[in-house]
């Protein structure tokens, strides 16, 4: 079955022989680039295999609800159409936490999905990646994509809605659409449950510490392993319309501290998952936008944290319950015990746990 458009085929009979090439440079990769309006077409189609390269704004990992880690990575196209390269597991390898933001990656033979509005560039066994191709015949298309504009802060296009609106799907609006973003604060931690995950670097599951004086930790299928630390937060964000319960993902308990899982528990020696680290107690109360996406039986993950904005503009005001920008005049006064004028409204605004703050 051909898995690739062939304008030739070539039949190799008896008489064929095979005479090695020696000392020239033999170019290790054909690329056969797909343009943006042909991947619609190819959602789900797994007997065509596409090849696509775009410039990296974000290189990330995603832990999936079966306990698994997916590699992400978010590209913009020569064309600023975005589209996003999803490693499954097993192809993970082809690329690592070196790949960052304006790189240029090309994927060959990737099946095409739709994830989030996006099209999906999904790994199969097949697949291969080349970063930043250096290659003459696609010489336009590199200058084209180091062209493009630098990335403005991450996901701002997903739409800024309250935590009332969020949790109410009567009022939801942008039917469909699972990732937003609202302005809001972190107001408590369930420390009950453990703050990070260690996973296994060779097969993805969960490893075990275990006591030998030092941290270390076993994996019950592997050797030797290099442990990886995962943010998993369980929190409650409030934007004074609705507290809601949420789940910090790697990415955006990284975004929000500034320090990644396994600095804050290698370097800054926070190791027991059910102790609350003073780095994330001191966020309480910070206002930021919180970039979050809507998962099965309503569960809420903060994928992305970014700084809040001086003068936010949120979609439809009509429709709207109350700004996040500006909490009601009538806050749940039972959790009064804090007061302060707002740092940029000069209203005042409390939340449970600590004043809200910019
Ligand atoms: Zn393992």
């Amino acid at each position: 079955m051909a898995t690739v458009n062939h304008s030739a085929s070539l039949i190799i009979g008896k008489k064929a022989r095979f005479i090695p090439i020696e000392g020239q440079e033999i170019p290790k990769f054909c690329f056969g680039f797909a343009r943006y309006e042909m991947l619609q077409n190819r959602i789900k189609n797994n007997k065509v295999l596409t090849d696509y390269i775009g410039r990296v704004d974000k290189n990330y990992l995603q832990p999936t609800t079966t306990n698994k880690i997916l590699r992400k990575v978010a590209m913009t196209d020569e064309w600023k159409n975005k589209v996003e390269i999803t490693l499954w597991p097993e192809m993970m390898h082809l690329i690592g936490d070196e790949v960052v933001v304006g790189d240029i990656v090309a994927i060959m033979c990737a099946q095409i999905s739709k994830h989030n509005g996006r099209f999906q560039l999904e790994s199969t066994h097949l697949a291969t990646v080349v970063v930043n191709p250096e290659c003459p015949h696609i010489a336009d298309k590199i200058a084209r994509l180091k062209a493009l504009p630098p990335l403005d802060e991450a996901d701002n296009n997903d739409p800024l809605i309250t935590l009332q609106e969020l949790k109410s799907p009567t009022s939801r609006k942008h039917e469909g659409v699972t990732r937003f973003r609202c302005r809001s604060w972190m107001e408590s931690i369930d420390i009950n449950r453990r703050w990070y995950y260690v996973y296994c670097s060779t097969c993805d599951e969960k490893v075990y510490p275990e006591e030998d004086g030092e941290l270390h930790f076993v994996c019950k299928d592997c050797e030797d392993v290099t442990p990886i630390f995962k943010y998993s937060v369980n929190a409650i964000i409030n934007d004074s319309t609705k507290p809601i319960e949420v789940v910090f993902f790697n990415e955006g308990m990284e975004a929000l501290l500034k320090i990644t899982c396994k600095d804050l528990i290698t370097k800054h020696g926070c190791t027991d998952p059910k102790k609350l680290p003073q780095q994330m107690a001191l966020m309480i109360g910070k206002s930021k936008i919180m970039h979050l996406s809507l998962r099965k039986e309503n569960n809420v993950v903060v994928t992305n944290v970014s700084e809040s904005e001086t003068t936010v503009q949120v979609d439809s005001p009509a429709q709207h319950v109350a700004s996040s920008a500006l909490p009601p005049a009538t806050p749940n006064l039972k959790a009064n015990k804090f007061k302060r004028p707002h740092a940029e409204s000069g209203e005042s605004t409390q939340c449970a746990k600590k004043t809200h703050e910019d």
